[in-house]
């Protein structure tokens, strides 16, 4: 199966940010917002440098590109089959191995904030919680709820209220509605860092797929799959999430990282081969995108039409692409 595949090896030695606002088709029109909430989020990431190690910089930065209705993620999320923004988010800290990670949240303004929290505080050591779980535990910890209403932009109001109509149309009787397979822009956000130390970490956060069953979740909040991070690799994917899962994107990655790829390298080859192994929805080979940092290089590939990237490094200052 032929892929149209993309990659760029980011360079900068040191530390580095190298951040991503989804794959996809990105619209034209929406460009400048894209371009905006990278340029808004590799700030943050290089103010948060001067206290933090990798894991608490790539924290800072996801939240940003939360708070930012540009993406999937956070406010502004794409809605489910209720019309509710239903988040997920997960992040990794590559020097213990700790992860924290929420699923299906529909009271979190910052889903990677307390995905953060979990890697340290869970009770127990619990890393992962799902709903009303995840967000019991925010409260527990003193972090701040919001209404469902609050994630809800116009845009992706208007978006649900096209989509539900047309379903509903085509499936009068049905009360599980199938999601769309064609996902235009569905901008998940994730960073991945290597800090003064060479520490790295990786987060990922996602409102999911558009008009997505109530419950579904993706790979985006699971380790290995949307996100990854150890002491020779920290990876964040994009894409199909069902694909990724099934083929662990983020871990296979570090894989080919651990056996002598290059992170340009090891990029293009799991994405060819979760193309080549696995179909979509829309019948064409599963495609996706990932940002890769390891000790010595980084990248970022995809075989969506496009990636909206963006990384800071001492050398190379704030520079985007979408
Ligand atoms: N991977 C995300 C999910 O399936 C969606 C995306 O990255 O666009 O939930």
């Amino acid at each position: 199966m032929a892929t149209s595949l993309q990659s760029e090896q980011i360079e900068g030695d040191g530390s580095l940010l190298l951040i991503h606002g989804g794959a996809w088709d990105i619209p034209d029109a929406v460009m400048e917002t894209h371009r905006d909430g990278l340029q808004e989020a590799l700030d943050a990431g290089r103010a948060s440098w001067e206290q933090n190690s990798a894991l608490g910089i790539v924290t800072d930065t996801v939240a940003v590109l939360e708070a930012h209705t540009a993406f999937n993620a956070g406010h502004g999320a794409m809605l489910n089959q209720d019309g509710t923004a239903e988040l997920d988010a997960g992040v990794m800290d590559g020097e213990t191995l700790d992860y924290g990670a929420v699923m299906a949240t529909q009271r979190l303004a910052h889903p990677v904030r307390v995905a953060r929290r979990l890697l340290t505080e869970g009770e127990g050591r619990v890393r992962m919680l799902a709903g009303d779980g995840a967000e019991r535990f925010a409260e527990a910890q003193g972090m701040d709820l919001v209404s469902n209403a609050e994630l809800i932009c116009p845009r992706e109001q208007q978006r649900y209220d096209r989509v539900r109509a047309e379903a509903e149309a085509d499936h009068p009787s049905r009360s599980f509605l199938p999601g769309l397979s064609n996902l235009g822009g569905a901008d998940t956000v994730g960073a991945v860092a290597r800090d003064d130390s060479g520490r790295l970490a990786a987060a990922t956060s996602t409102g999911g797929t558009p008009f997505k069953p109530p419950g579904r979740v993706g790979d985006s909040p699971l380790p290995g799959a949307g996100f990854y991070a150890d002491d020779r690799v920290a990876v964040s994917a994009t894409g199909w999430g069902e694909a990724i899962a099934a083929v662990g994107l983020a871990r296979s990655v570090q894989e080919r990282v651990r056996t002598g790829a290059s992170a340009e390298a090891a990029a293009r080859r799991s994405l060819t081969r979760m193309h080549e192994q696995i179909a979509s929805p829309d019948g064409e080979g599963a495609t996706g995108g990932c940002i890769v940092v390891t000790p010595s290089d980084a990248a970022v590939a995809f075989t969506t039409p496009r990636m909206a990237r963006g990384w800071y490094s001492a050398q190379t200052d704030v520079q985007w692409a979408v």
